[in-house]
């Protein structure tokens, strides 16, 4: 029986874990993958307070698990598939199951689709959904990115490392990124946005040829060669395992109060898998703290 299960293993995890490794709690943190979550996707934050001009997301996550195992926090590969409620909390997992007084869901979230022909067919075959990951095997080639967001934004910059031309499909005819993103994504000449525009195929045989493009002012539709297509339009929370066991909005993101206390006595949320207004690695970081915290009291005022 742990004091404390933490599932995933994101910066919202890994605080959360800081915090209460520092309270002394028994805890075990499981993570799927490999730790960092999303955020290791991009190759670095600039965002983040206390380092000027950028932190490599590697060296930030390497430092937060360290800090952990300074503290003997225990980390097991394994997937939440179920959680059973009785006066604690059991983990039905992929490999084992696990038993905790209390629990942090810090399970994070995922790239959306588009849900459009060609898309599931041609993922991996010039579809992505990870710059960092895809971008070098697209050297000059011409490439698109969908999604007006700051992921899309910062994500069509960093591939104007490797393609001739990068186009930017957004649906509406305003960026939703914030302002500095957007300052330098209209400065990039290598850069062309395609506002008020939709992809409605992704086209190709083995690999990725194209797209058919409908503009939403006009209502044509016309096809544009291409041999990647990254897309970013948002995420779609990992909270699947707790369906019927505490309250989720239409999206299945959680809702928590400010104590990142959920529906359910003695569960907390925190990060991307959470409804919240801003999704940052720091506002996980803050979320991540404040569960652990809320966690610990829980337990002393439970007396367990
Ligand atoms: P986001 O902010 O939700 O933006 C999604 C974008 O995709 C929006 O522009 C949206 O258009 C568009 N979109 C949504 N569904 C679409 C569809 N079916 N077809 C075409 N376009 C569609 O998502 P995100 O950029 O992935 O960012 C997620 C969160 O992480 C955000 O809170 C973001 O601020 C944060 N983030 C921050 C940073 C940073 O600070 N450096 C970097 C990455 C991510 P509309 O604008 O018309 O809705």
């Amino acid at each position: 029986m742990h004091d404390l299960i933490i599932i995933g293993g994101g910066p919202a995890g890994l605080t959360a874990a800081l915090y209460a490794g520092r309270s002394r709690l028994k805890t075990l943190l499981i993570e799927k993958m490999s730790l960092g979550g999303q955020i290791i996707l991009s190759p670095a934050i600039e965002n983040f307070p206390g380092f000027p001009g950028a932190i490599e997301t590697s060296k930030l996550i390497l430092a937060m698990q360290q800090q952990i195992e300074e503290l003997g926090i225990e980390v097991k590969t394994d997937e939440a598939i179920k959680i059973a409620h009785y006066s604690g909390f059991k983990v039905c997992a992929r490999e084992s199951e696990y038993q905790a007084k209390t629990l942090i869901v810090s399970s994070g979230a995922c790239s959306k689709k588009l849900n459009i022909p060609g898309e599931e067919k041609l993922m991996a075959k010039g579809v992505s959904y990870c710059g960092t990951c895809d971008g070098p095997l697209f050297k000059a080639k011409e490439i698109v990115v969908v999604g007006g967001g700051d992921k899309a934004v910062e994500e069509a910059i960093y591939l104007t490392k490797f393609g001739s031309k990068v186009t930017l499909i957004h649906r509406r005819e305003s960026l939703r990124a914030s302002k500095i993103l957007q300052e330098r994504i209209f400065e990039n000449k290598k850069i062309e946005i395609l506002w008020n525009s939709i992809p409605q195929e992704i086209l190709g045989g083995n690999f990725v040829e194209g797209l058919k493009i409908k503009n939403l002012k006009d209502n044509r539709i016309r096809d544009m060669a291409c041999s990647a297509v990254f897309i970013f339009i948002g995420i779609h929370p990992h909270t699947e395992f707790l369906k019927g066991l505490v309250k989720l909005d239409e999206q299945g993101f959680i809702l928590t109060d400010e104590d990142m206390q959920t529906s359910l006595d003695g569960l907390f949320a925190a990060g991307d898998c959470r409804k919240k207004t801003l999704t940052q690695v720091i506002t996980a970081c803050g979320d991540g703290a404040t569960a652990a915290f809320c966690a610990n009291r829980y337990l002393e005022m439970k007396g367990l």
